[in-house]
């Protein structure tokens, strides 16, 4: 089995073609959508992950490409230097899917890794500069 996350760009003219029916029927795949934003007539953009048998991801974004929808995989991981952690939040504020939050009671940063779109939103935000993105990154 393998997991991946990518990030899709639909041009307009494909924001209403029925990817992820077709993922999970035809290339057996289960699809978590972690993000989306997609209005018609506009260009759309989905961060999914996909959970699979690995030929049939391979096969997957072949055909995802063949459509003329882009799809950037990361393979990159975000990593915190805790220890140095103050603890102010001003990344969580930033943070689309809040896989960074502060929470009660102690008010102390956590991260859910599972959550993460690896958009590096966070990066700038943090004042001490202690969150870094690995950058084994590839397109596909
Ligand atoms: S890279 Fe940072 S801002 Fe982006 S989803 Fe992951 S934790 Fe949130
Ligand atoms: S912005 Fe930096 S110092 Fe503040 S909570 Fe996030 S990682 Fe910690």
């Amino acid at each position: 089995m393998k997991k991946i996350k990518a990030n899709l760009t639909f041009p307009p003219s494909k924001v209403t073609f029925p990817l992820m029916t077709l993922l999970v029927r035809e290339y057996s795949l289960e699809v978590n959508i972690l993000n989306a934003d997609v209005r018609l007539n506009k260009t759309g953009k989905l961060v999914v992950e996909l959970l699979g048998d690995e030929k049939n991801i391979d096969d997957a974004l072949e055909f995802i490409e063949g459509q003329g929808i882009k799809c950037h995989i990361f393979n990159g991981t975000l990593s915190i230097q805790e220890e140095k952690c103050i603890h102010c939040g001003a990344c969580t504020t930033v943070c689309p899917s809040h896989a960074l939050q502060i929470e009660q009671p102690d008010f102390y940063l956590t991260f859910n890794k599972e959550k993460c779109l690896v958009c590096g939103l966070c990066i700038k935000a943090c004042p001490l500069r202690i969150l870094h993105l690995d950058h084994r990154e590839s397109e596909e």
